[in-house]
Order: structure tokens, then C-alpha cells, then sequence
């Protein structure tokens, strides 16, 4: 297979996919029922020689208002061998879009600030070209098209639902591309091991008796306990975590009493932080380091506390090998210049790590910043300011693709 050949065969994609990139922009859908952009995507794709799964068992919906939304798309190699995963994430963001684009969001609260729209747009592209090459494919793909990764663990849901099952033969590999607006136009940007940053939230509440503010010793003050509860985390990151596997706590919301109310003590005092770590065992080691250390400092002063420790994401780790592979496929197609190893992994989280729990894989981020503006300052991520120049979508689609090739090519028997 000559991947150089694919993103000149992609090329012309490029009005289509803007097409697809824009409708679904325009109306924005969010968390795990994304049922308009994912029908956009499969009328995008209708026709080709694949199979479309819906997976919607619906075993972990019970809890949801309306119905998961997602599918699993098969594009059958006309040679045997291996199963390799792509997905692309479909959801949008709860806010209001201000970049005046001619195709801003039209659904006010809403926006595609992180760029999913165009990963559904890769997909439509990646599926077109694996699709029209199939007699070159040496085993299959399997393309997620996921809903929820905005703090839904919609790939973790996918998973439970039994995605991996589907696959006909041995899982030898899956890729996710992301799109950044702090990265160049066209350049990708990945690295082995951890890539991107466990998150979990840590809820607080302290309970003690409130009283009068003039007679503390009558009452258990919660708002003294938060406060020394508060600084101590950020001792305990530096005295029970290596400074070479870091810990970020970033106490987010803080509340304890009436505001403007002064010369009361109240009840009970809380905060919520989000915890960011680069492994597993920090992720556990903040649990119960911060259990301890909340109910140790309340304790001291007679209160009691209540913690809430909910994990959102596990660190999201590539494997070395996937990762050669990425740099190898970069180069092939695009030459040097495109692909760049990242010194240091980021502290943003991504549900595509609970894929790559499960199987070994590689996560690359694709630059979108528009030529005009500069990645280091452009509007980031989640900005209502984010804009996420679509030209990149034929290469990108193009890249996906040829991972898929490629690895199932290196794994092939008969290669
Ligand atoms: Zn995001
Ligand atoms: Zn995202």
C-alpha cells in the first residue's frame, strides 16, 4: 500500500468533508446521545462496502434521560488477518460559541469548542478510502463512532457494551486522532508512554456545629478545618509524590457559609478540586493519601468530613511501537517536518485512554490553528473563541486511514 498515495487520493475529499465538518458544527449535540451528528456521519458513508453496528444494548443506559447513541462501523479486508480500532468522538460542549464563523453553532449552550465536529469529518474520510482500498487491507477495521467524551466516559460505556467483542480477529492495534488549535496546521504531535493526564474530582465537605463568630470555643469551626485542609494537599503533593511522577489539585469551588455573613460559623464547609496524575498508581495513592489527610486535619479539631473520589478518566498511555509506527506513517506520507515527539505529556484528559487500557495503541494530536493565528497563543481547546481550521481534513482522514494499513500490513502473516 503507498500511504503517500492515499493523501494524494484525499485530497479532493476536501469540500465534502468541510460540508459534513460544517452541518455538524451547526447544530451541536452533547454527551451520549449525539443521534443527528452520528445520522450525519453513517449518510456520509451509506452505500460503501462496510458494515454499520448499533450497539445500543442500552445495559449501561438505564441511568440516561434519552438513549446512548453510537455505532461500530467494519470494513472487511479482502486479505486475512489482524482487527485493528480508529474512533472518532462525536460530542460537543456546553457553552456558547462567540468566533462569528459563518457556520457557528445555532443551538444556543452549545458549541463544538474541542473540535469533534471534525473528528466525525475524519472518520467519513478515513472510512471512504479504507472502504475503496479494502482488497489492500490484511484483516479489518473496526471505526467507533463514540458520543459522551466530554466527561461521559462514553468509550468506557462503549467498551461495557462489548465494542472489543466485534472484532473477528486478534486486536492488533487502535488509533485516535485529536485536533489542537496549539499545534501548527497539519502537524502531528504524540509520544510514547503517557501522553495525557488521569483526571478525578475530590468533593470535601466538613461538618462541625455552628455558633456565634465571637465565641468559636462553643462552636467546631468547618471553615478553619477547609482552610488548613486546603493548603495541606498541596503539601502532601509535594511530601507523598515523587516530583518525577507529578500530581496537579486545583480546588475549583470552595463554599462555607453565608456570603456577607460574617459573624456566623456554620455547619458544615466544602470544596471540590480536580486531580490530575500521569499514572494509575498516583491516581489510587491521591485517593487514599487525600482521604487520610481530609479526615486526619477534621478530625484534629473534632469535626468530621465526608470525600467524594470519582475517577473521570485513567492516564491515557501510548505504546512505543504504535507510536514508531505514527512517526514512520507521518513521514511516509507528509516528510519530515510534520511530526514532532512531545518533551512532556499534557494535563488534559481523554476517554480513548480506557481503549488503550484495554488494547495497546497510539493517541496523535493533528494541528488545526488557522494559518492567520499562533498556536501558542490561539484561542485553546474549549475556548468559545476556538476555531479549527478544516482544511486539514483530507490529511488527517488520510493519516488515520493509513495507520490502519500499515499496522495491519505489519502484522500480517503473509507480508
Ligand atoms: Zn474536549
Ligand atoms: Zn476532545
Amino acid at each position: 500500500m503507498k500511504l503517500k498515495a492515499l493523501a494524494d487520493e484525499a485530497a479532493p475529499y476536501l469540500h465534502e468533508l468541510q460540508s459534513v465538518r460544517r452541518d455538524i458544527h451547526r447544530q451541536p449535540e452533547l454527551g451520549l446521545h449525539t443521534p443527528k451528528t452520528l445520522e450525519r456521519v453513517i449518510a456520509s458513508i451509506s452505500g460503501l462496502p462496510i458494515e454499520i453496528v448499533r450497539p445500543d444494548s442500552g445495559h449501561s443506559s438505564p441511568d440516561l434521560d434519552a438513549p446512548m447513541t453510537s455505532a461500530i462501523v467494519r470494513i472487511r479486508g479482502g486479505k486475512p488477518g489482524a482487527t485493528v480500532i480508529l474512533r472518532a468522538d462525536l460530542d460537543a460542549l456546553a457553552l456558547n460559541e462567540d468566533t462569528g464563523l459563518d457556520f457557528a453553532s445555532e443551538v444556543a449552550g452549545r458549541m463544538h469548542a474541542c473540535g469533534h465536529d471534525l473528528h466525525a469529518a475524519i472518520a467519513v474520510g478515513a472510512i471512504h478510502l479504507l472502504a475503496t482500498h479494502r482488497d489492500e487491507l490484511a484483516g479489518e477495521v473496526l471505526f467507533f463512532l463514540q458520543p459522551g467524551e466530554e466527561g461521559y466516559r462514553g468509550a468506557n460505556r462503549m467498551l461495557e457494551d462489548g465494542a472489543l467483542d466485534y472484532a473477528s480477529g486478534a486486536i492488533a492495534g487502535a488509533f485516535g486522532l485529536h485536533v489542537t488549535t496549539s499545534q501548527p496546521l497539519g502537524h502531528f504531535l504524540t509520544r510514547p508512554g503517557t501522553l495525557m493526564a488521569a483526571a478525578a474530582t475530590l468533593d470535601v465537605t466538613v461538618n462541625g456545629r455552628g455558633g456565634h463568630g465571637s465565641a468559636p470555643h462553643l462552636a467546631l469551626d468547618p471553615n478553619q478545618a477547609i482552610a488548613e485542609i486546603i493548603t495541606s494537599l498541596q503539601t502532601m503533593v509535594t511530601r507523598r509524590f515523587s516530583a518525577f511522577d507529578p500530581v496537579i489539585i486545583t480546588v475549583g469551588w470552595l463554599s462555607g457559609g453565608e456570603r456577607g455573613t460574617s459573624n456566623v460559623i456554620p455547619n458544615s464547609a466544602s470544596f471540590g478540586a480536580t486531580v490530575r496524575t500521569f499514572s494509575e498508581q498516583n491516581l489510587a495513592a491521591v485517593e487514599s493519601f487525600g482521604r487520610e489527610l481530609v479526615a486526619g486535619v477534621a478530625g484534629a479539631y473534632g469535626l468530621s468530613a465526608h470525600v467524594d473520589f470519582s475517577i473521570v478518566t485513567e492516564p491515557l498511555v501510548n505504546s512505543a511501537e504504535h507510536v514508531d509506527l505514527a512517526e514512520r506513517v507521518a513521514t511516509d506520507m507528509f516528510g519530515t517536518g510534520r511530526f514532532t515527539i512531545a518533551d512532556t505529556p499534557i494535563g488534559g484528559a481523554e476517554d480513548f485512554a480506557s481503549v488503550l487500557r484495554a488494547v495497546p495503541g497510539a493517541f496523535v494530536f493533528v494541528g488545526a490553528c488557522p494559518p492567520a493565528l499562533d498556536p501558542a497563543t490561539a484561542p485553546y481547546n474549549h475556548s468559545n473563541l476556538a476555531q479549527f481550521d478544516d482544511s486539514v481534513l483530507p490529511d488527517a482522514a488520510a493519516y488515520l486511514a493509513a495507520l490502519a494499513f500499515a499496522r495491519l500490513e505489519d502484522v500480517s502473516p503473509s507480508a
